[in-house]
């Protein structure tokens, strides 16, 4: 084989495309995924760009889906040095009166705390964590780990697959606290907004993996390097530093790709990671496609919310206003959403594109969990506010600075010792941020929209939902596709199977 030949070319090394190398190289393919930033990881990023020392997760951060996939324990990925934290108080609503509503690892924990505002939600959420935990194996992980069938089989999912999540989530939870914390856990990390067409089927996914959040020890971008490495040892290779210009074709069928500088790569596969627009539009060319084709994938929808992010490095630990000390050490603090109505006032000013002077965040305190993160004596600070990612007038670079500090002040409300004292150093990130250092179309972080028809066995569209497309030997693997995002390295695991399927070998995937 020339240097120039593969078996398998992936591009973009975020958490699927390198899921995917993997399972191809152990499968015996030889495979390069290639990179267009200095670093691989994608999503998966841990970054030093406050003071040295200090790392902030700049990307994906909450890990709750790991007991799911066989991802770590197939590709040994403990052995590589991947290892995840599991914190014993898992998530906390936090009211401005100091009550809380607090989630716990421990079941019997988080029953008899919602039951202090509601014995009724306690029981329903009793019941649905069961469920879910009997569940699993047999409807779950197949319909999670393969491309989607309609509908699971499982009555508990498919009857909620009409239903938004408020209607799903107010049909079975009576506690405003309850319903809002559940909206929250739609939201962070699924992607999922309350009104999302049809997404109510995840609520018993939602409660079951609601405190079975991991994060990983020295940041996620931990993950990242042992995928990496074991893709080294796995057959294969990972050349961050080299964007793919295009994709070459001829005659119906993808021969390699060609990258920034002009060279020429070939192999019997290739495989996008990159968003679906980019990938059509621009790596493939609408030349390529069916006029039909080219018009659903220009009107494949994005989520139309992101992130507005703080980070910062505090001199001291964030003291929480909060009556029960449980939920001053839980992991991640949802603030702003007291009730169903709260989250839809808010996703309402999210969805008309203004900047929300309604907040509702999703906080945390790394370093509480993990010092490693951190120089001895601080801690680092994270704010994810949910806004639009585009805005209706005006760009994020105008608004960033005077929202960051509106953001902080409110925040101060329910840790009153983050001020300017405390608050070494701060950086915020707008979605026009996540659009310059991953590409990421219009700043949406969840691969597009969680909704309708773009859920389940038609997503993205239909006629690529079995992740090949209309040109020979091209394959797909972003979050765009089945299951989306969240579900840690799902499309690329999905993604090694189905091509394994069609090359006639097998791959050592367990579900
Ligand atoms: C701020 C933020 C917070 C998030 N929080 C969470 C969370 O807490 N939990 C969670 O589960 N998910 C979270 N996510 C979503 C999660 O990061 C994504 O679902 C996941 O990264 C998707 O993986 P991927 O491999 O499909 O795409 P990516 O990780 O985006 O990887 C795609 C890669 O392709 C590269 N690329 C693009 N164009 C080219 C090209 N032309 N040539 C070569 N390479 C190219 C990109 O640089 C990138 O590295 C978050 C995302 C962001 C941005």
């Amino acid at each position: 084989m020339s240097e120039d030949t593969f078996d398998a070319i992936v591009i973009g090394a975020g958490e699927n495309g390198l899921v995917l190398g993997n399972y191809l190289g152990r499968a015996g393919l030889n495979v390069v995924v290639c990179e267009r930033r200095l670093e691989s990881g994608g999503g998966l990023s841990t970054e030093e760009f406050t003071i040295p020392g200090c790392w902030h997760n700049t990307g994906a951060y909450y890990h709750d889906t790991v007991q799911i996939t066989p991802i770590y324990e197939d590709l040994g990925l403990v052995n590589a040095n991947t290892v995840y934290i599991h914190p014993p108080v898992q998530s906390s609503l936090l009211k401005r009166d100091g009550e809380s509503l607090t989630l716990f690892t421990d079941l019997e924990q988080t029953e008899s705390e919602i039951a202090r505002w509601s014995k009724e939600d306690a029981q329903t959420w009793r019941r649905h964590s069961e469920a879910f935990q009997s569940a699993l194996n047999p409807y779950y992980q197949p319909y999670l780990l393969n491309p989607a069938p309609n509908g699971m089989g499982y009555d508990d999912f498919d009857s909620r697959s009409e239903l938004t999540p408020l209607e799903a989530v107010q049909a079975d939870f009576k506690h405003p606290m309850t319903q809002a914390l559940l909206l929250s856990h739609f939201m962070i990390p699924r992607g999922i907004l309350h009104n999302y067409a049809g997404a109510g089927r995840f609520l018993q996914l939602v409660v079951g993996t609601a405190a079975s959040t991991r994060i990983v020890e020295g940041g996620s971008h931990e993950l990242a390097q042992s995928l990496w490495t074991e893709q080294l040892r796995n057959n294969g290779w990972v050349w961050d530093s080299t964007p793919i210009k295009r994709i070459l074709i001829e005659d119906g069928q993808a021969l390699g790709v060609e990258t920034s500088t002009g060279r020429k790569l070939y192999a019997k596969v290739v495989v996008s990671t990159v968003d679906l627009q980019t990938t059509f539009q621009t790596l493939v060319g609408q030349e390529h496609i069916p006029q039909e084709l080219a018009q659903q994938v220009q009107d494949y929808q994005l989520e139309e919310f992101s992130l507005f992010v703080l980070h910062a490095v505090l001199s001291e630990a964030p003291q929480v206003n909060a009556k029960d000390d449980h939920a001053s050490k839980a992991l991640r603090w949802t603030l702003g959403f007291e009730s169903a109505e709260d989250v839809q006032e808010h996703i309402r000013q999210v969805q008309a594109g203004e900047v929300p002077n309604r907040l509702g965040a999703i906080v945390s305190c790394p370093s509480l969990h993990d010092a490693s993160q951190v120089l001895p004596g601080k801690h680092t600070f994270l704010i994810w506010q949910i806004v639009p990612s585009q805005l209706k007038s005006g760009a994020w670079s105008d608004v960033a600075d005077s929202y960051a500090e509106k953001i902080w002040n409110w925040v101060g409300e329910y840790i009153p010792n983050l001020n300017g004292k405390n608050i070494l150093k701060q950086v915020a990130m707008s979605p026009q941020d996540f659009v310059t250092k991953w590409q990421y179309p219009q700043g949406t972080v969840f691969g597009g929209k969680a909704a309708g028809a773009q859920l389940g066995a038609t997503r993205p569209i239909p006629e690529l939902a079995n992740y090949r497309t209309p040109i020979k030997n091209l394959y797909l693997a972003g979050a765009y596709m089945h299951p989306g995002a969240g579900i840690e390295g799902a499309p690329g695991y999905i993604a090694a199977k189905v091509i394994a399927a069609d090359l006639g070998i097998s791959i050592p995937a367990s579900v």
